[in-house]
């Protein structure tokens, strides 16, 4: 089993990591269930990414509550780690973003985000769009409540990406490193993909060469490698 104190650390440096390749800015959130208790998930107060240290990261059950309360502001979309935690015990690792890349895909229905380079195979095949309106009607978009989120479980799937019209996207994994790994890929194939577009038909990633790549991408190897870099980057 993880060490509790290492796996805090990896979180930190994940915000970090998400900050500096600029998926996130001064909003989005990553979480990590809890190694030891998987009924909790832990993720940092209300902070931009950029700026949470240890001491910010807090503790919450799976109805988002937080395990020990103190006078410090929530993030409010904590529904969106907690629902899913729950819909997906398989899950280790969420990170909620509004990536300026990725918006397009979740407001037009005519652009369907698909992976078509290699180091993104790990988005997978099928990222499906929720839009909150659909059950909720006109709301903030935000997600908010536990009926939210387990609404948005429910059309992530068994996927590892869900879109979010007019707002964003959520990214899961089995770990922290995959979960950024897949995150920071997620946008760079969503700028290339539009980039492409104007030249006509784009050539895809077949099934099983999403399947090879992602195993390839996923690879202790590989993956030591990029946290590496992305971490040194990142000044940590
Ligand atoms: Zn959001």
């Amino acid at each position: 089993m993880s060490n509790p104190d290492d796996c805090r650390a990896k979180l930190v440096v994940a915000n970090r990591i998400l900050a500096h390749e600029n998926v996130m800015d001064a909003y989005g959130h990553v979480s990590m269930r809890h190694p030891d208790q998987p009924d909790r998930f832990i993720m940092s107060c209300s902070r931009s990414p950029e700026l949470v240290t240890l001491d910010d990261l807090m503790e919450f059950d799976l109805d988002c509550n937080p395990v020990a309360p103190d006078d410090r502001r929530l993030y409010g979309e904590r529904p969106i780690h907690g629902a899913i935690y729950k819909a997906r015990p398989d899950v280790q690792a969420i990170v909620h973003n509004h990536s300026h890349d990725v918006l397009p895909y979740t407001v037009s229905r005519n652009l369907a985000l698909r992976p078509m380079i290699h180091s993104a195979a790990c988005i997978g095949h099928e990222l499906p769009v929720w839009d909150i309106r659909s059950r909720f009607g006109d709301t903030n978009l935000l997600v908010l409540t536990m009926d939210h989120g387990r609404d948005l479980a429910q059309r992530l799937g068994s996927n590892a990406v869900v879109l979010m019209r007019g707002h964003g996207c959520t990214v899961v994994a089995d770990t922290i490193e995959q979960v950024v790994m897949r995150t920071i890929y997620l946008t760079v194939n969503a700028k290339l993909q539009l980039a492409t577009l104007p030249y006509g038909d784009i050539t895809f990633l077949s099934e099983r060469e999403i399947e090879l790549s992602s195993e390839l991408h996923f690879s202790s190897v590989s993956m030591s490698r990029a946290w590496e870099y992305w971490a040194r980057r990142s000044g940590m």
